[in-house]
């Protein structure tokens, strides 16, 4: 299996342009197993034995597109570091936490994270186009139940209205451009109408993972929910590609403000561009490092995490509080 881009937009062997371009082919397309793996890197399977047992735990998703943009050949690449499986991480992410947030402890109804007085989030689906090892909410990549996703969305609103100090609702998942468009438009649409609802928030990796999926037709959707924000999450300079750029400039296009959450570090080393040779800091163990990024926040910040006083314990990823108050 050859993946890659040529020029003019026509992608790796065999694969049309138009087919490289439509998400859904990206999508059906993406490499799930150790077999098309194994193949990816010409080796046997048998010498990826040792990510079975995490393959069992914690599937693999990779787009075509986003294998195109990594070296599968160095274990050192940043890109495939964020995507390929690392016997690791059955131990590594803060101590084989499956909840490393504690984010089930907030749930007033399956999937909707209430912890904060005025915000909470909406965790619309488990699926993702590409599964980052990073990711802190791999417990859910199994969790999916299309058949019931709207009578979860229901209920997710019916909470939001009962809420009034709810402001603003944050749309994650799993990615939430993966679920079906007239299902997104409509739970938009109902957390829209909700008067005390100000702001309104998609969290998405499909600019940098899928950039495909950002097309007219969602745009236009998407636009008539404003005022609406998009977070997504480049984390290397590489991931920066004529089609993801353009995927957020669609974005803006149509009046939605696009921010960037940058979930794991990267270290510079011997190489080329704005993130030379990047590195993730000690890979598997994605929890510690964001840990160490946050006590390196200047206390001010640190202590401006809302929290319900007398409710809510510190933040898990904080370090300990020196005077029982977790600031
Ligand atoms: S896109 Fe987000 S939710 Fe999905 S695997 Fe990556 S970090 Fe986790």
């Amino acid at each position: 299996m050859t993946l890659g881009k040529e020029t003019g937009g026509v992608s790796g062997k065999g694969i049309s342009g138009v087919d490289w371009n439509d998400w859904k082919w990206q999508f059906r397309n993406r490499i799930r197993s150790m077999r098309q793996l194994a193949s990816i890197q010409q080796r046997p399977v048998a010498s990826l034995a040792p990510c079975g047992p995490v393959l069992r735990t914690y599937p693999i998703a990779i787009t075509p597109y986003y294998m195109s943009l990594l070296d599968p050949a160095d274990e050192n690449d940043p890109l495939r570091r964020q995507c390929f499986p690392d016997p690791r991480e059955l131990t590594f992410s803060m101590g084989g936490v499956p909840d490393p947030l504690a984010e089930e402890r907030d749930m007033p109804v399956p999937g909707l994270i209430h912890r904060y007085p005025d915000r909470c989030l909406a965790i619309v689906t488990g699926t993702c186009a590409v599964y980052c090892r990073h990711c802190n909410r791999k417990r859910m990549w199994r969790a999916d139940n299309p058949g019931r996703t709207r009578e979860r969305l229901q209920a997710m609103v019916d909470h939001v209205v009962r809420t009034p100090a709810l402001r603003e609702v944050i749309v994650s998942g799993g990615d939430p451009l993966l679920i079906s468009e007239p299902l997104l438009d409509w739970f938009l649409g109902a957390l829209r109408a909700i008067p005390h609802v100000e702001v309104l928030r998609i969290g998405s990796r499909a600019p940098v993972a899928l950039p495909m999926r950002i097309t007219p037709e969602l745009c236009a959707m998407l636009k008539r929910h404003r005022p609406l924000w998009f977070n997504t999450q480049f984390n290397h300079a590489r991931e920066i590609t004529e089609e993801s750029a353009r995927a957020c400039e669609m974005l803006l296009e149509a009046g939605i403000p696009v921010g960037n959450l940058l979930s794991v570090s990267m270290r510079s080393g011997p190489g080329n561009g704005p993130f030379p040779g990047g590195d993730m800091d000690r890979h598997g163990d994605h929890g510690a490092t964001l840990a160490e990024h946050l006590r390196a926040l200047p206390a001010p910040l640190r202590s401006g995490l809302p929290r319900r006083p007398g409710k809510d314990p510190p933040p898990a990823f904080l370090p300990p509080a020196r005077n029982g108050t977790g600031r």
